[in-house]
C-alpha cells in the first residue's frame, strides 16, 4: 500500500519544482529560484529537499510536494497524489479527509462577486504600472503585477466593466481577466476572476457610438485597438478569451449590424467560422452566434495564404497603411459559407 508519507518520501522535490518550469540554483543545502506564485526579479523561492517543503520569502508560499502540485497545476488533493505516483487512491482519499488542508493559505472557496460597472474610486490598471490583485484560486495577493497591456472592457455608455491584462511571465505571456469583486466580508478589490457569463464584447462603447457603421470583428484586444485606429470607418470589436471564450461571449449587441469577420490566418478560422470535429459535432464559432444574435449581414475576410496567426496588428506592424489594409480587406471579403451555419439557420 502506498500512503501519503510514502509519496512525500519518494518524490524528488527539486526535480518536481524544475519540471514545473522553475529553474533552481544551489545555495548551501537548499535550492533557490524565481517564485512561481508571485512576480519577482531576484529569487526568494527556496526548495528544501531535506525537510520536504518549498518556501517563498517574498510571498509566503509554503507547500510540501502535494500542496505544490495542487497549487501549480490547480488540481485537488487526490489528483495531486495521483500525479505523484500514489496508486492507492482509496487510502489517499481517506487521509485527505482526515488531514488538515495541506494548502497553508486561505481557503479557496470564498465567494467573491464581480461588480459591474467598476466604481469610480477603484484603482485603474495602466500598462507598465504595478498593481495588486487578489488571486482567488490560490487565496493570496499577487503584488507588483505590472501588465504590459490593460485592455478596458466598457459598457455602451463607456463605464468600466473590468480588464483583460497581458502579463509577461518568465515562461510566456498570460492574459488574465480581472474584475472588481466584493468579498465575503464586504471588502472590495481587483480579483483574478472571469467576467460573469455572458461576457461583454470589447468596444461596446464604440459599437454604440457608431450605430450605423459596419462592425469589424477581430480576435484579441490588441487587434481591436490597432484595428480601431487603422480603420475608423468601422466599429471594431472582439471577444475575450480567444477560441475558448467564444461560447461565453454575449453577441447580442451585433443585432441588426453588418458584420465583417477578420480571422487570424489559419489559427483563428475555427473560432470565427466554427468547425465540425471528427465525430461530426458542430463547435459554434462567432459566425453561428452572430447569426443567432440577428446580424443583418455577415461576411468574412479570407486570410488564406497569409502567414499562420497573421492579423491586422501584424499588417500595421509590417507597415501597411490604413488605405492598404482597407483595399486588401475589400479584395478579400466574401459572404460567410453557410454550410457550417445550417444548424443555427434551420
Ligand atoms: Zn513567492
Amino acid at each position: 500500500m502506498i500512503n501519503v508519507e510514502q509519496i512525500l518520501a519518494r518524490v524528488d522535490l527539486a526535480e518536481l519544482v524544475e519540471r514545473h518550469g522553475v529553474q533552481l540554483a544551489k545555495s548551501g543545502k537548499e535550492l533557490v529560484g524565481l517564485c512561481p506564485f508571485h512576480s519577482e526579479r531576484s529569487p526568494s523561492f527556496n526548495v528544501v529537499p531535506a525537510k520536504g517543503f518549498v518556501h517563498c520569502f517574498g510571498c509566503g508560499a509554503h507547500y510540501d510536494a502535494i500542496g505544490f502540485v495542487m497549487a501549480m497545476d490547480d488540481v485537488d488533493f487526490i489528483t495531486a497524489c495521483h500525479q505523484l505516483g500514489g496508486h492507492d487512491m482509496g487510502a489517499a482519499a481517506k487521509r485527505a479527509v482526515q488531514s488538515a488542508p495541506r494548502r497553508l493559505d486561505r481557503p479557496r472557496d470564498e465567494l467573491w462577486i464581480p461588480i459591474c460597472p467598476v466604481p469610480d474610486d477603484a484603482p485603474r490598471w495602466i500598462p507598465g504600472v504595478k498593481g495588486t490583485v487578489w488571486n482567488l484560486k490560490r487565496g493570496r495577493w499577487w503584488e507588483g503585477l505590472a501588465p504590459t497591456r490593460a485592455d478596458a472592457y466598457r459598457d455602451p455608455d463607456g463605464a468600466l466593466l473590468g480588464y483583460v491584462l497581458r502579463v509577461d511571465m518568465p515562461d510566456g505571456k498570460i492574459t488574465p481577466a480581472v474584475t472588481w469583486c466584493i468579498g465575503p466580508r464586504g471588502e472590495a478589490r481587483w480579483c483574478l476572476q472571469p467576467f460573469p457569463d455572458p461576457r461583454p464584447l470589447f468596444g461596446l462603447d464604440a459599437l454604440a457610438a457608431k450605430p450605423d457603421a459596419p462592425v469589424l470583428m477581430v480576435e484579441g484586444e490588441k487587434c481591436a485597438t490597432v484595428g480601431a485606429g487603422a480603420l475608423p470607418m468601422y466599429a471594431v470589436t472582439t471577444w475575450m478569451g480567444g477560441s475558448h471564450g467564444v461560447k461565453h461571449a454575449d453577441f447580442s449587441p451585433l443585432e441588426g449590424r453588418d458584420v465583417v469577420l477578420w480571422p487570424d490566418a489559419l489559427d483563428g478560422v475555427g473560432a470565427m467560422l466554427g468547425y465540425i470535429d471528427g465525430s461530426g459535432l458542430l463547435h459554434e464559432g462567432v459566425a453561428q452566434l452572430a447569426y443567432a444574435a440577428g446580424v443583418r449581414s455577415l461576411r468574412v475576410i479570407d486570410t488564406n495564404g497569409m502567414p499562420k496567426g497573421w492579423d491586422i496588428a501584424d499588417a500595421v506592424a509590417d507597415g501597411w497603411t490604413a488605405k492598404q489594409i482597407a483595399l486588401w480587406a475589400k479584395s478579400r471579403v466574401k459572404a460567410v459559407e453557410m454550410a457550417e451555419t445550417r444548424r443555427v439557420m434551420a
